[in-house]
């Protein structure tokens, strides 16, 4: 057990631990939810009964019971070789992870202005661990990494240029440990190094954003400033015309209600009036619900909308890859949305599409198309570990 490595996911109301043994195989995997508020609970995978919080738990009492619970269950028998932390925002400062000291902590504190809803919880989970384990190295992963390389004509909004130097209003995107990892895994797949491979990342899960990655650059991505813009998603609307706050203040509804609204009531749940869950809308359209029939359409379109957008910055297409949870799992979504772009080449063999994990390496187009689509299961988690190891290895701590 001695080269466990711990992967702390601290969301707005969530907590999700994963440990890792040296060979990167998962060995327990834990979450707290509700945090903050009366019902919030928790519970470690495969273990029934779930693991007692006090009402309103906060992040750093989840992380303490969940921890005991680990050593009590006797899942983690011995510190940690080395601790991974999610950190959604590190604006311009992060280019890639970094081992956590006081002077990191200053610097995601200072980001935590372009993500109010998770920096701060990001912080107080890295708090708590290094309350936990002072002694063990910490590294920070961010989802804004692999991002910073996108050239100014993809990261810049055509506003006052004094916006962007004066208050970093820009493009970020997020979701980039999951593009990161679909570079490495599709040009693995393919036979190819990343550094030769391009492809147009579709990262489709209750968040969802795209990213074109030229020659394993991220150059250009959905998502901006924050993950509200882009894609249709779960419950956040993605694009919508910035002259809709105005409108919508003219109706009486403050900027903050606009904000929620956008981001909490929108995109599937908002249009379905019914739930943000796609498997449960595929099955509400199957039978008959037109709402959820529409949400899933206008869901499709955007994506394809987005997925011919993504080809302006790129030279070549190695292969168009879907992953998270809609990705991973929905071949309807698949098909709808590569029928729009029959114009471009795309074409997917039926089987294939709803088949893959049993009868291919995850290739799901047809012999006709013009380039490869694959379906590959993301796994950020694994890479955050990977990267905490890495890093800790550097110190010569472990
Ligand atoms: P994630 O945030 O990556 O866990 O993805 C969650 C989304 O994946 C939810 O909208 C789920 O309904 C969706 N999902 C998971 N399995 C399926 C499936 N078999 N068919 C359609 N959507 C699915």
């Amino acid at each position: 057990m001695e080269d466990t490595v711990l992967v702390v996911n601290c969301g707005s109301s969530s907590l999700k631990l994963a440990l890792f043994d040296g060979a990167y195989q998962k060995l327990a995997s834990a979450q707290a939810e509700r945090l903050n508020q009366n019902d919030a609970f928790a519970r470690i995978d495969g273990i029934q009964e779930t693991v007692p919080l006090s009402p309103a738990a906060s992040h750093h009492e989840a992380l303490e019971t969940l921890i005991r619970a680990f050593r009590d269950h006797k899942l983690l028998t011995s510190l940690p070789a080395a601790i991974g932390h999610r950190v959604v925002h590190g604006g311009e400062t992060f280019r890639e992870a970094v081992l956590i000291d006081n002077g990191i902590i200053s610097a995601i504190e200072d980001c935590a202005g372009l993500a109010p809803l998770h920096n701060p919880v990001n912080l107080s989970g890295i708090r708590a661990t290094l309350a936990l384990f002072p002694d063990v190295p910490q590294t920070a992963v961010f989802d804004t990494a692999f991002h910073q390389t996108l050239p100014k004509r993809a990261f810049l909004y055509a506003l006052p240029d004094s916006w962007y130097r004066d208050w970093g209003v820009r493009r970020y995107g997020f979701h980039g440990t999951s593009h990161g990892f679909m570079a490495v895994e599709a040009a693995r797949l393919l036979g190819k190094t990343p550094a030769t491979t391009s492809i147009i990342s579709a990262h489709l899960g209750n968040g969802c954003s795209i990213t074109a990655i030229r020659d394993g650059i991220s150059m250009d991505t959905s998502m901006g400033l924050t993950p509200l813009e882009g894609l249709v998603m779960g419950t956040r609307s993605g694009d919508v015309d910035p002259g809709l706050v105005d409108f919508l203040a003219s109706k009486g509804i403050a900027a903050r209600e606009v904000h929620r609204v956008l981001n909490q009531e929108s995109g599937l749940l908002g249009l379905s009036g019914q739930t943000n869950d796609m498997r449960s809308l595929c099955e509400l359209a199957d039978h008959g619900h037109e709402p959820s029939q529409t949400a899933i359409e206008v869901f499709c379109f955007r994506l394809a909308r987005y997925i011919g957008a993504m080809m302006a910055s790129l030279r070549d297409l190695d292969a168009l890859v879907f992953t998270g949870g809609i990705g991973e799992n929905s071949a309807r979504v698949r098909r709808d949305t590569l029928d729009h772009l029959r114009i471009m080449g795309f074409e997917l063999s039926e089987d294939l599409n709803r088949h893959h994990g049993e009868i291919s390496d995850g290739r799901i187009e047809s012999a006709g198309s013009r380039f490869p689509v694959l379906v590959i299961p993301t796994n950020e988690e694994l890479v955050i570990a990977r990267e905490a190891s890495r890093l800790a290895g550097a110190t010569g701590q472990d």
